[in-house]
């Protein structure tokens, strides 16, 4: 079969959709292939956070507190010359920095006299935005060398993420203002509030969000396929991309796109490619296997990198795949277990006994669970029985009939009292039986009670913390329970994939740009250096979405 186009999209989830979408905007004619039989990859199953820095928002929502203060004051003291800066291997980012100290400089003159944690209002600003991708993504690799964001495209993602969210709002999306959430550094479950600055919007669940995008798509003209699997990319004799030749998964008919302006390549991910992420790993070593588990949809291979790279395109910052820790140690998905915020759980290896600051980043928290002996860890959650912690989990109340499917589907342990929680771990779940004593379960928990109280974490020197477990009401309330996940740390994000411009465009090993190639979301690579933010992944899919489709249809 031959379909002819002005643009072919390759690829379903959040960055194909609205590249889709703003082709379709700007009068192109679209096709959108998806190999998979639903659109929606990754995106579907990722949750809402959207970061946007949004000064008027910010500025009337938030009063600046202490330690925001002093973090600000922290930036203004940082020293370039600081060898933990790396302005050696990345001297392109001090210009960041000293514009973020001039705008930290204007912001205290303009508030002057005002207190923090009183009257001096909120503060926010793409270069802090960009610096906190900067200092969450700088990553040293196992052979010594360096992996940092791009500044040029930090910058991009930074800069637009406010104009994409209004603009998905304007193209028919719900998206609500709710800088109530505090992403931005990664932190152990993505459902932390462990950032410093409120800059995350809500935008509707994944499950939302892809029926929504889907219905603009087609409302604008859009032509969906799905179970179609791009295959290789069609160039004319003077190198421009010219279409595509696809698959259908089904039953097998070999299909010629042809297009008249070119090809958006937005096929995710390759973290269901387990061997892929090995062959370029230089950070995990020896934890990852190529049998490691991954948090994606399996169609998530890295089809569209191999097929650019066939084409000459180049890529980048593939040494490192993010590893979610929280993941089920059957499946690898995000599923089959209670947790919830780092504040709210306590982790503990198969001797029950703590093994890592629950609020560290999610590649520490990795790399100390994969250390453990199968790699597998335990996640302690009393719901109602953390003290001071009403946790939104609860609110709703199927958070009981939850925990009971759960139990039931032999994935975690439940009990009314600890000596019924310590009983039930005799009997496997998820394929595990640690046999936790009572005893040592109480020491645990009552050790990490006596650092709350003490508000510092002995064990990793820090101050703490909230989080506390009252065992006497558990114990005392029939209805109030504690449970235990088994848990292992999964492929999530690959941070890694092909060289693009701040305009999309594809760049082969030259820095020349591949003609008629357009490419966005996370088949992309270089946009968050080692490590991705919490909150950054739904902004790089719309903002970098939206401006390929644009692209694409000017066909330049
Ligand atoms: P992003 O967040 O970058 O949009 P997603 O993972 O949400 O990435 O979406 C990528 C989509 O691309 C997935 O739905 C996946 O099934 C699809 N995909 C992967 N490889 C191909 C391919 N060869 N042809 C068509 N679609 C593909």
């Amino acid at each position: 079969e031959t379909w002819e186009t002005d643009v072919l999209v390759i690829g379903g989830g959040g960055a194909g959709l609205s590249a889709a979408i703003n082709a379709a905007q700007q009068g192109a004619e679209v096709i959108l292939i998806e190999k998979g039989s639903v659109l929606g990859g990754n995106t579907l199953m990722a949750g809402a956070a959207y970061n946007a820095v949004d000064p008027e928002a910010q500025e009337n929502l938030m009063i600046l507190s202490r330690a925001q203060k002093d973090a600000l004051d922290g930036y203004l003291a940082l020293n370039p010359t600081d060898p933990k800066l790396k302005f050696d291997v990345y001297p392109e980012w001090e210009a960041v920095l000293t514009e973020l100290k001039g705008e930290i400089n204007a912001f205290y003159s303009r508030n002057a006299g005002k207190a923090a944690g009183v009257d001096m209002p909120g503060f926010d600003s793409v270069a802090l935005h960009m610096w906190n991708m900067y200092t969450g993504g700088l990553r040293e690799l196992t052979d010594g060398s360096w992996i940092a964001p791009n500044v040029v495209l930090a910058r991009q993602l930074a800069a637009n993420a406010l104009d994409a969210f209004v603009w998905m709002g304007e193209a028919g999306l719900e998206a609500s203002y709710g800088l109530d959430a505090q992403y931005g550094t990664t932190v152990g479950t993505g459902t932390v509030l462990g950032a410093m600055w409120p800059r995350t919007h809500t935008f509707m669940s994944g499950a939302q969000r892809i029926p929504q995008l889907e219905k603009v798509a087609i409302d604008n003209g859009v032509t969906v396929f799905t179970e179609t699997s791009g295959i290789e990319l069609l160039t004319d004799a003077s190198g421009r991309v010219i279409g595509a030749k696809a698959e259908n998964v089904v039953d097998g008919t070999q299909i010629t796109i042809n297009t008249s302006k070119g090809v958006v390549l937005a096929t995710g991910g390759y973290c269901a490619n387990p061997v892929m992420v090995k062959e370029y790993d230089k950070y995990w070593g020896e934890d990852l296997s190529d049998r490691t588990l991954s948090t994606n949809m399996g169609t998530n291979r890295g089809d569209g990198i191999v097929m650019a790279q066939t084409i000459g395109a180049d890529v980048t910052g593939m040494e490192i795949a993010q590893m979610m820790p929280s993941s089920s140690p059957v499946k690898g998905t995000m599923t089959d277990g209670i947790w919830a915020d780092a504040a709210e759980q306590i982790w503990i290896d198969s001797s029950g006994k703590r093994f890592v600051d629950e609020y560290a980043e999610r590649d520490v928290l990795a790399k100390a669970s994969l250390a453990l002996e199968n790699g597998i860890f335990y996640i302690i959650y009393a719901g109602r029985g953390n003290v001071g912690n009403p946790n939104e989990l609860l609110q709703g109340t199927d958070y009981n009939e939850r925990v009971a499917g759960m139990v039931e589907g032999g994935h975690i342990w439940y009990g009314k009292t600890l000596a019924e929680l310590a009983e039930a771990t005799k009997t496997p779940a998820a394929g595990v039986a640690p046999a936790f004593t009572e005893e040592q379960l109480r020491a645990t928990i009552e050790q990490y009670n006596s650092y709350v109280a003490a508000q510092h974490d002995d064990d990793f020197d820090k101050a703490v913390i909230a989080g506390a477990i009252d065992l006497d009401y558990v114990d005392a309330n029939d209805d109030v329970g504690i449970t235990i996940s088994p848990r292992k740390a999964s492929l999530h994000h690959t941070m890694g994939g092909v060289v693009i411009d701040t305009d999309t465009r594809v760049l082969n090993g030259n820095g020349e740009v591949i003609p008629g190639l357009w490419a966005a979301g996370e088949v992309t690579g270089g946009i968050h250096g080692g490590n991705r933010l919490g909150g950054n992944a739904i902004t790089d899919i719309f903002v970098f979405g939206r401006i390929a489709g644009l692209n694409a249809a000017a066909g330049n």
